[in-house]
């Protein structure tokens, strides 16, 4: 049985339940003007640990929580077509970007699907920090984000649930 089965039934159980007035009636642009890009990690609940309801944020997420072109892509149409004015970069601890390097991925890519992606960037890190600090210039220096938008970067721990603040607007 596919995961998604499961999904199926759980969702008429929150469909039959769900708030047509409070939820449902929500506008598009993000209550809170933010937009947060985050790692797709598992442990990690941005919802909860930023507390945000639903409809206050974008929420991005990706392997890493890097600002890559495709993060880009999405914090254009959140400013320019749905009015957020402020971007948060959270990376954590223990994260998987910091367990393999470019080659080793490609390796195992080659071994197993029979693919050559060698070259290609999968943004891994050796810096959880560094990291950080590196999207919060890719998303300052990118021409496609205006001067004045605040940009703050922080690191989420996954043992303790603290968000400890790499670079603050
Ligand atoms: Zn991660």
């Amino acid at each position: 049985m596919a995961v998604y089965d499961e999904f199926v039934s759980a969702n008429e159980v929150y469909a039959s339940k769900f708030d047509r007035q409070a939820t449902g009636a929500l506008p598009m642009p993000p209550a809170r003007k933010v937009a947060v890009v985050t790692c797709m990690d598992a442990r990690l609940h941005p919802e909860k640990f930023l507390n945000l309801d639903v409809g206050d944020a974008h929420v991005i997420r990706n392997a890493g929580g890097r600002v890559s072109e495709d993060a880009i892509r999405s914090l254009v149409i959140s400013q320019r077509l749905l009015g957020t004015r402020e971007v948060v970069i959270v990376h954590h601890t223990d994260c998987g970007m910091v367990t393999f390097t470019n080659e080793q991925l490609a390796q195992k890519v080659k071994d197993e699907l029979g693919q050559d992606v060698s070259g290609r960037d999968f943004l891994p890190f050796p810096d959880l920090e560094q990291s950080v600090r590196d999207d919060v210039a890719a998303v300052r220096d990118s021409p496609l984000i205006p001067a004045d938008i605040p940009v703050s970067g922080a690191i989420y721990d996954v043992t303790t649930g603290e968000l400890r603040t790499v670079v603050r607007a």
